[in-house]
């Protein structure tokens, strides 16, 4: 079993390497024609309401593959798309085709809100706003069934630039989430001085409930912050009976994880929703 573990590592490590090998240019050149020849696809991550056991909402996660790399993790191809400045036309491409999507549900009479992840270069051009109004507008999606997923980073960079994005964001309707709350470096006053609808629990404090105990107090303090502040709070990550058992007994409002699904392709979604199965509801005694 150790041996096991010390392959399917190694084999971790060596596609690592082939990544980390690539220059950095040559990805972003791979990331280019990707965009040019259609080769991301958006995937649909379920975002379920823990009291009622509906699918409310769609978070939006890239996926690439590759003809020569193969599967490439969004987690290894954004941050050099971040570093360089690419990311600004995946961006782009991911909000227009996450709308299109969102607008083609809603047309179907789907009540869902599409969540869409913005980096903080996209955050920070000029144009942001106005593309995003313009995404919508081209869709005809109403503004209240989009949800914009920012981190804490994009709130510390220049806070008064910020404020009057979120504003102006706001004022259209859009919805506003900080996603991987816990693990940025900003003071929580921003929370007062920003329009935020909605705070996430990043995964690394998700993963070791219901035993350890540090990241129930982390989350428990998140959840009663969330509720003093009249925001709502969504739990990521969440794989397990007990983990979503205790989120409801701690007063979340909504999970995303594998316990109810992985992020599904646009078809292999709308076969989820049809079978029409709830995910387990509230009953707590
Ligand atoms: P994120 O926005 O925090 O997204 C959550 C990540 O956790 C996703 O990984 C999702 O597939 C994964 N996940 C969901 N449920 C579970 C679970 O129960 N267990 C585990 N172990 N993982 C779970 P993914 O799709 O690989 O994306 C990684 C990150 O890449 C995202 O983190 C986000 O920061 C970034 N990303 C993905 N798509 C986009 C995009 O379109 N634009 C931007 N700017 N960033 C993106
Ligand atoms: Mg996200
Ligand atoms: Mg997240
Ligand atoms: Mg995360």
């Amino acid at each position: 079993h150790v041996k096991e573990r010390g392959r399917s590592d190694f084999r971790f490590y060596q596609r690592q390497m082939n990544i980390d090998l690539l220059s950095r240019m040559k990805l972003d050149h791979a990331m280019r024609l990707a965009l040019e020849h259609g080769d991301f696809q958006l995937h649909y991550q379920p975002q379920v309401d823990l009291a009622s056991g509906d699918v409310i909402g769609v978070e939006a996660l890239i996926r690439w593959h590759d003809k020569d790399l193969g599967q490439i993790s969004p987690a290894q191809f954004i941050p050099v798309a971040e570093e360089t400045g690419v990311i600004v036309a995946i961006g782009n491409w991911v909000l227009t085709h996450a709308v299109q999507q969102a607008a083609l549900w809603h047309a179907q009479g789907r009540q869902l809100v599409m969540a869409v992840n913005v980096s903080a270069l996209q955050f920070q051009q000029a144009n942001f706003v106005a593309s995003v109004a313009d995404a919508l507008s081209a869709a005809g999606l109403p503004p209240d069934r989009l949800e914009l997923e920012l981190t804490e980073s994009i709130l510390v960079r220049d806070a008064d630039e910020a404020l009057k994005r979120l504003g102006a964001l706001a004022e259209l309707g859009v919805k506003l989430a900080i996603d991987d709350f816990g693990t940025g470096y900003s003071s929580l006053s921003y929370l007062k001085r920003f329009p935020i609808h909605k705070l996430k629990i990043d995964r690394s404090f998700i993963s070791e409930l219901p035993d350890s105990d540090s990241d129930t107090a982390i989350v428990r303090a998140i959840i009663n912050l969330a509720q003093a502040l009249k925001l709502c709070v969504i739990a990521e990550g969440v794989e397990t009976e007990l983990q979503r058992h205790f989120l409801v007994s701690a007063g979340c409002d909504e999970f995303q994880g594998y316990l109810c699904t992985p992020a599904l392709s646009h078809e292999a979604l709308e076969q989820f929703m049809e079978k029409g199965d709830k995910q387990p509801q509230t009953k707590l005694f």
